[in-house]
């Protein structure tokens, strides 16, 4: 029986650590923090439950596969809601194309209908960008998501015909492909959005991540209820259920090994762990700079460029009559949207007059705040931390993003029991990722997916599994990455 370290709590490495634990193997988890979950977080303040991390759940049948290996289901572990309308959308007056908003409905034909109503004669091109998205995901579902990323040949190795490379649209990016669809600056600007799903810029980013709002609508968009923290829980009740020997409030100082094989980990404490096997749920930057100092496994894992950090406000909002309420999931776009890009990877700034996205879970779920009140977590993008003086900025960008919302229609003035920040250094802090980054490198330009560490180690038994690795952030990719490492472990000849 192989002994396996896994080291951090995050998804990814509980996905790994659930599976290698049903396979038979001794599996130990150390995470740092006091508590599972990484940047699946939640926090309360005076009655109002935030997430502080992923607030929308897709593709919940990876998750439902991940809990059948502790002979549970996503549905049995969680009051599992799936949302309608998806998100609203809306542009502020000043946007090209000017004012409007549109529910991106759970039904495809509704969601046809509301663009169409919002935006004449766009309903049908929606549509088409839809089905072209259908064939990006099924073709990236069995070739670029089924195993590791090893070289580009790997993964020409798992498309079934020669289309398949040109059927996931890697060579253009994701605005030019919405530029060919749509004839409305909103929609092309509501499709390169999605570029910031792996915290990248619509402009750079492959058209491949146009797959995202098909997901979105073939396989819904998902709240659980209590908030989606709620899936840390549940994966940490697994790995109990399966024996793993969990331990949290344990801080990982170096991966052990000689020039050849991984032999364990040593603690902050000092106490050394044997392992056969390591994987590494950290941050690949945190891996090569600290745990197993490699100056050129470092250079490589920074060679694309790094993915945008969050700013975000936990805001509790009194309700006052006749105030607009957000959706469950409300975005209000920038109305410069190449400008706002600009300023993030270009200028590498805080954008002036930002895309703002607001979490309202109150609108599914009264358990999150007071009666007669609202739990809205508010986010921006912004660049990582070491282009930005946080601690000179925090209160300043604060002040100026509830300026915004006021502007847009969300007035908060007055109303606020509590408001708290969240900046790119407190991301930092509590997951270790590199500046706060929150993707790890990004998906700008059309090498970015192969730049991306891999999931082998430089050494004989480390694996790297979670969102700076392959096949990159957000929460089924780190669980897909989960189970790619356990795949690996047993190819590799590891027998529990
Ligand atoms: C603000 C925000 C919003 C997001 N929104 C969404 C969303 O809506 N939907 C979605 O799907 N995804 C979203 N994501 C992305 C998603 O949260 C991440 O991609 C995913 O949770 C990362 O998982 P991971 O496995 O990479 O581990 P991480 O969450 O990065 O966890 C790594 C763990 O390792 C631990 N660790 C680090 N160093 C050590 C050490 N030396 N010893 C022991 N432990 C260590 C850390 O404490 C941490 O717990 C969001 C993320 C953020 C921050």
């Amino acid at each position: 029986m192989a002994d396996v370290v896994v080291v951090g709590g995050g998804v990814g490495g509980m996905a790994a650590a659930i599976r290698l634990g049903a396979a038979g193997h001794h599996v130990t988890l150390l995470e740092r923090n006091p508590e599972l979950g990484g940047k699946l977080a939640s926090r309360t303040i005076d009655g109002f439950t935030f997430d502080t991390g992923p607030s929308l759940l897709t593709l919940p049948h990876v998750f439902d596969e991940l809990l059948g290996h502790a002979g549970t289901s996503l549905a049995a572990a969680a009051d599992l809601q799936r949302l309608d309308p998806i998100c609203r959308y809306s542009w502020p007056a000043g946007a090209p194309g000017g004012a409007t908003s549109f529910d991106h409905r759970a039904g495809r034909t509704e969601a046809v209908a509301e663009v169409d109503a919002a935006m004449p004669g766009q309903g049908e091109r929606f549509d088409a960008f839809l089905e072209h998205a259908r064939t990006i995901w099924e073709v990236a579902e069995r070739s670029f998501f089924a195993g590791p990323l090893e070289s580009p040949l790997s993964l020409l190795r798992r498309m079934q015909r020669p289309g398949d490379l040109l059927a996931i649209d890697p060579l253009r990016s994701l605005s030019a492909r919405a530029g060919q669809v749509f004839d409305d600056p909103r929609l092309v600007q509501w499709a390169g959005r999605y570029a910031t799903y792996s915290g990248s810029s619509p402009s750079l980013a492959p058209a491949t991540l146009a797959c995202i709002p098909w997901i979105e609508q073939a396989f819904g968009a998902w709240y659980l209820r209590g908030g989606l923290a709620v899936l840390a829980g549940a994966l940490g009740k697994a790995l109990s259920e399966l024996g793993v020997d969990v331990r949290t409030g344990v801080d990982v100082a170096a991966i052990r090994s000689d020039a050849i094989a991984v032999k364990g980990v040593r603690l902050a404490d000092g106490e050394a762990l044997d392992a056969d096997v390591v994987v590494a749920n950290v941050d690949a930057t945190h891996l090569y700079a600290d745990l197993l100092p490699d100056r050129a496994m470092l250079r490589k894992a920074l060679r694309a460029p790094l993915s945008s950090s969050g700013f975000a406000l936990l805001l509790g909002v009194r309700d006052r009559e006749g105030a607009r309420v957000p959706a469950h999931h409300e975005i209000s776009f920038s109305p410069d949207g190449p400008g706002e890009f600009s300023q993030l990877f270009r200028a590498r700034t805080v954008p002036t007059d930002p895309t703002v996205y607001i979490c309202n879970t109150s609108a599914t779920d009264p358990s999150a705040a007071p009666a007669g009140s609202a739990s809205w977590f508010v986010l921006v993008n912004v660049p990582p931390a070491g282009d930005v003086d946080w601690d000179a900025e925090s209160d300043r960008y604060r002040d100026r993003l509830l300026e915004t919302m006021a502007a847009r229609g969300f007035d908060v003035a007055g109303r606020t029991e509590v408001c708290e920040v969240v900046t790119p250094l407190d991301i930092a802090a509590h997951t270790r990722s590199w500046q706060g980054s929150i993707y790890g490198t990004s998906s700008n330009g059309r090498r970015a997916a192969f730049l991306r560490p891999g999931n082998r180690g430089p050494r004989r038994g480390l694996y790297l599994a979670g969102g700076s690795s392959h096949p990159g952030g957000g929460l089924p990719l780190v669980a897909m990455s989960g189970r790619i490492v356990a795949d690996m472990v047993a190819a590799d000849g590891w027998r529990p």
